[in-house]
């Protein structure tokens, strides 16, 4: 099957032509607009030989309605408020074209390409935390495609606001984000997540500190995660995850001092593609009761 995987970031947008299971072709270039998506993907598909795809998978960060395929945007995405991305790539492409949450087509991603666990929650420790669930081989949706944000499960009430609006969420204190700022308050310095990271691996105890304290929430949420779900594994992605020799045994300890049995956690092991796998694989596993549009 021909299809086109779209994975929009914060910075830069991924795109690539994908039949029978790999890439023929891809590119990365800044994120903008819907326009530069479109022709990217004419170039895609001129350099391909396709004349149009079967099928678009699109997966982006920002809040959106995933039903009515529409991105609501967010403050780092400025050219995606309110865009309807279904419509206007359906129209153009005269194909299918689904949209999801980022998190949850890089769970896609790990389930056809990367460690293919049928049972498995994928997290992404990034600037924020994202997530999607799968079970026995299917995608944990929700009600309204929402699943998975593990991100704002509350582990400590009193903990620091988060972008959400709540107050201790997993993603105020573990996120990239969430470490640099426990740098600028415990530090008095404006560094960023990966500068503390390499400050506490050359030793630096207050740096130290502060990337035990992110490991140990991480650990945490995950463990809550696996006592819920029973999944056979979790899978970090993100781009945190650079750092996952020296951070993911931290993160692994906490996880087991938390949670019971036998629990793993292991790195993806599709880099900064998960995402663009799982989008091209989008379309085998959006819920049919929701493509009448
Ligand atoms: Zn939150």
């Amino acid at each position: 099957m021909k299809l086109i995987g779209v994975d929009i970031g914060g910075t830069r947008t991924r795109i690539g032509a994908f039949d029978a299971g790999r890439f023929l072709a891809r590119r990365a270039f800044p994120t903008q607009g819907m326009g530069e998506v479109v022709a990217e993907i004419r170039a895609l598909l001129s350099r391909v030989g396709w004349e149009a795809p079967q099928a678009i998978g699109v997966g982006a960060p920002a809040p959106m309605d995933m039903r009515a395929g529409v991105i609501l945007g967010c403050p780092n995405l400025p050219h995606w408020r309110r865009v309807e991305v279904v419509k206007a790539l359906r129209e153009e492409f005269g194909c299918p074209v689904y949209l999801a949450n980022d998190a949850t087509c890089a769970a896609i991603g790990e389930l056809e390409f990367g460690h293919r666990a049928q049972n498995f929650v994928y997290v992404t420790w990034s600037t924020g935390i994202g997530g999607g669930i799968v079970t026995g081989g299917r995608v944990v949706w929700g009600a309204t495609g929402q699943a998975g944000e593990v991100g704002h499960m509350v582990l400590r009430p009193d903990g620091p606001s988060c972008r959400c609006g709540k107050q201790g969420c997993l993603e105020a204190i573990a996120s990239g984000t969430g470490i640099a700022r426990a740098a600028r308050e415990l530090l008095g310095e404006e560094l960023s997540a990966e500068d503390v990271i390499a400050r506490a691996r050359v030793g630096d105890r207050r740096a130290g500190e502060i990337v035990e304290a992110a490991c140990r929430a991480l650990g945490r949420g995950l463990a809550i995660l696996w006592e819920l779900l029973e999944p056979e594994l979790l899978v970090v992605g993100g781009g945190l995850t650079g750092s996952w020799d020296y951070l993911g045994p931290k993160v692994q300890s906490s996880l087991r001092e938390f949670a019971r049995g036998d629990p793993r956690v292991v790195s993806t092991e599709l880099g900064d593609d998960v995402g663009l796998y799982g989008a091209a694989a989008l379309p085998h596993h959006f819920p049919n009761e929701w493509t009448s549009l």
